[in-house]
């Protein structure tokens, strides 16, 4: 069975960032499980299914029709490696993300993605429910203003403007529903590490994970 290092935090903590580099470092794949909670949004979308239908909305996600590439990741063989990174998409996942059946219905799709040589999965709920038996479990935390000046200064290089009250606002509100949640609430996975990137760079991050599961 694969080795599977999971990285789980709130949103903004640096996990995808961190997850892909470790994943190069061991030249290990990646599970970006938050891709796979916005492509379900996105086919909601498309489908024009109500949010608050819960059984419709599984149902989406149990006929998912995904397709990861080196470069992107198609949805009903459309690119939409872009359209899942927009806000209004990833609000709706973070709107969506409570529905239990919904949750049930994406388990086998995101453990298939376990495979030799290696796993790094990062999400909120990866070391908790997705892979409780990972080898290592990392909790990535920083405080909620690095988080949304970090988010800030990503849109403004990418030319979209962005305001940073707006963005705390925004991040208050998605922290508090992936913590409220009654099921797979974002906490840390029992014998995960807890790592604050505050005051870390990106590297001394890695370095720290790496370092971890060496020893
Ligand atoms: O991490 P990302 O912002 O891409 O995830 C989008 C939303 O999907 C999050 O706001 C979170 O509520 C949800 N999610 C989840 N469980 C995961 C990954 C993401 O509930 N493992």
């Amino acid at each position: 069975i694969a080795p599977v290092i999971t990285i789980d935090g709130p949103t903004a903590s640096g996990k995808g960032t961190v997850a892909s580099l470790i994943a190069q470092a061991l030249g290990w794949s990646t599970l970006d499980s938050g891709a796979i909670y916005r492509l379900t949004a996105l086919a909601v979308l498309n489908h024009q299914v109500p949010p608050d239908d819960a059984l419709a909305v599984a149902q989406i996600a149990e006929h998912l029709d995904v397709s990861f590439h080196v470069n992107g990741v198609t949805l009903e063989g459309q690119e939409v490696s872009s359209l899942i990174r927009q806000e209004h998409v990833g609000n709706l996942a973070s709107r969506l993300a409570p529905n239990p059946a919904l949750r049930a219905a994406l388990l086998a799709r995101q453990r298939a993605f376990r495979r030799l040589p290696g796993l790094v999965a990062d999400g909120r709920d990866m070391g908790t429910i997705v892979f409780p038996d990972a080898d290592l479990k990392i909790f990535l935390v920083a405080d909620v203003l690095a988080r949304a000046e970090r988010r800030y200064k990503q849109l403004i290089d990418k030319g979209i403007s962005a305001n940073l009250e707006d963005l705390l606002a925004d991040m208050r509100e998605r922290d508090r529903r992936d913590i409220d949640r009654s099921v797979a609430p974002l906490v840390a996975a029992q014998g995960a590490h807890t790592i604050d990137s505050s005051k870390l760079t990106i590297d001394q991050t890695v370095q720290t994970i790496l370092s971890l599961y060496r020893t």
